[in-house]
């Protein structure tokens, strides 16, 4: 039997916006091939920079939107589930070591703050005052108080969950190996295990999403970028919230670790984490906070970002007709899972998003 709706892959945007679809009346099927989250939504660092390094334009304003919307997910996931998603409001720093940076930090929280935001231009003295442990030869910085981070494990978990509790259908270990369509419409996902009739579908594949796209035109591609990050035992935690140096970031733990990160490599889909990969994450993390020097490494793993080649996501409806793209996230995915869901949701039941995603448009996608 027909659903109407089936999401391919289980990731954070996935889980999320079928969430969400089932929540608007809809009968939805989420095809994954692995475990729930298990790819990028699980190996990141679970920052919501919606203002630090924020991009301009309207993307700006959807990871506005969406931070805003994690306060409301984690309450929302707590009370269908009972998991704590970890999400904290300890602000973000950025440090800068050269005047370029400064000027830039300057020049983005002027903009911020004429938009009524709040955002701080810090002095270097008042770096040091915020966080002490901190040894970057800082010149200044930016704070950004609103912004957040959460856990993003326990997030991708509850979120399959409460997927799962409003009636979507997780077929976990299914891979979709291509669409079905009467050349006009699609009608279903072709899987190793059959057919899966479908109303709509929604190809939610993170960074191997593009294999699953129909060729249309434009020049964009979709692939993976290879992140690592490292878990650094460390107590009691030396920074108060999330800090953003040159060369990398780190990211207090509440259990009692810094998380420290991240390549962004261009390696095709080979997974691990590297000599190389390590050695520049924990180089960085010793000289921004030389307590870390004598830490133990709890753990390091690597995910594949959702990249694409203009950095935007790809979002909205395909030419195809019933079939919608959520995914190209890159390195903001956990902050824009939640305004994606909402995207998805009303895009397939309306037909229309009452956001702006001209950017987005899946018609970007370079031909296989
Ligand atoms: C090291 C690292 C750090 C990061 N840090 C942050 C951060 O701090 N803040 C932030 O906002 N973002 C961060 N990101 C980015 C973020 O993790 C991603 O943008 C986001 O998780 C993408 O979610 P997704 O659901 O689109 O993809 P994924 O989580 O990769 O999920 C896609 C799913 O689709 C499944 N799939 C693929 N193909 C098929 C198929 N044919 N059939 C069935 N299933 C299929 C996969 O198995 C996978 O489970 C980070 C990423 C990495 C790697």
């Amino acid at each position: 039997m027909a659903v109407d709706v089936v999401v391919i892959g289980a990731g954070l945007v996935g889980t999320l916006a079928a969430l969400r679809l089932a929540q608007r009346g809809l009968s939805v099927t989420v095809l994954e091939r692995g475990e729930p989250g298990a790819e990028a939504s699980c190996a990141a660092a679970g920052i919501l920079a919606a203002q630090a390094e924020a991009p301009t334009g309207a993307l700006f304003d959807l990871g506005l939107e969406s931070r805003d919307l994690h306060l409301r997910l984690a309450e929302e996931l707590k009370e269908r589930t009972g998991l704590d998603v970890g999400l904290r409001r300890g602000g973000i720093l950025e440090v800068a070591t050269e005047p370029s940076s400064l000027e830039r930090y300057r020049a983005a929280v002027d903009l911020q703050r004429s938009r009524g935001l709040e955002a701080e231009l810090l002095t270097a003295e008042a770096v040091r005052e915020r966080e002490p442990s901190l040894a970057l030869p800082a010149l200044g910085g930016a704070y950004f108080p609103r912004d957040a981070q959460l856990d993003p494990v326990a997030l991708a978990r509850a979120s399959a969950q409460a997927a799962a509790r409003a009636g979507v259908t997780l077929r976990l270990g299914v891979e979709a190996r291509r669409l079905a369509s009467d050349g006009s419409r699609v009608t279903g996902v072709e899987t190793q295990a059959g057919t899966v009739p479908a109303g709509a579908v929604v190809v939610c594949a993170g960074a191997w999403s593009s294999a699953l796209l129909p060729e249309v035109s434009g020049g964009v591609r979709v692939g993976p970028a290879r992140g690592q990050v490292a878990s650094l035992a460390a107590l009691p935690v030396p920074l108060g919230s999330v800090v953003f140096g040159p060369s990398g970031y780190l990211v207090p733990r509440p259990e009692g670790a810094v998380w420290a990160g991240s390549t962004v490599e261009f390696v095709g889909f080979e997974r691990g984490v590297t000599t190389q990969g390590l050695a520049g994450i924990l180089s960085m993390a010793q000289s921004a906070v030389p307590s870390l020097a004598g830490a133990r490494v709890l753990g390091s793993w690597s995910g594949f970002r959702p990249w694409t080649s203009d950095l935007l996501p790809v979002l909205g409806a395909c030419a195809l007709d019933g079939l919608y793209a959520a995914t190209g996230h890159f390195r903001s995915g956990i902050l824009l899972a939640p305004v994606t869901a909402e995207i998805v949701a009303e895009l397939v039941t309306t037909g229309r998003s009452s956001r702006p995603l001209g950017d987005y448009s899946p018609a970007r996608i370079a031909p296989r």
